[in-house]
């Protein structure tokens, strides 16, 4: 019987970097409650651009979320803001009905 080797290696995947993020256990940072109201929304924001700031993956993760539509806050960006950029929501409901009239 001939011997078998079995190696298994770990590719790197293109979320690894959400190993080192600095937002880990904040998710009430960067993801809205329901019916957040807009004041509730800035201070809520400016306290995850503080978290982004010290992060030392900020950049991957803004690159991370424009190329996937991803709504919250990411990489020190706000969906609004990376609507702004041209970065556009599949289904951008809260950014249309803020930015109306
Ligand atoms: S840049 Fe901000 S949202 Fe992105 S991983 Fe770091 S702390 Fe989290």
């Amino acid at each position: 019987m001939a011997a078998v080797e079995i190696v298994i290696t770990r590719e790197e995947t293109d979320d690894d970097w959400m190993r080192r993020a600095a937002c880990k256990g904040l998710t009430h940072l960067f993801f809205p409650a329901p019916a957040e109201r807009p004041q509730a929304r800035e201070r809520r924001e400016a306290t995850a651009r503080q978290v982004c700031a010290g992060c030392v993956v900020n950049d991957t993760c803004q690159v991370y979320a424009r190329d996937h539509h991803e709504y919250g806050f990411w990489g020190g960006e706000s969906e609004d803001e990376r609507h702004a950029a041209g970065y556009r929501l599949i289904a951008p409901i809260g950014v249309r009905a803020r930015n109306a009239g």
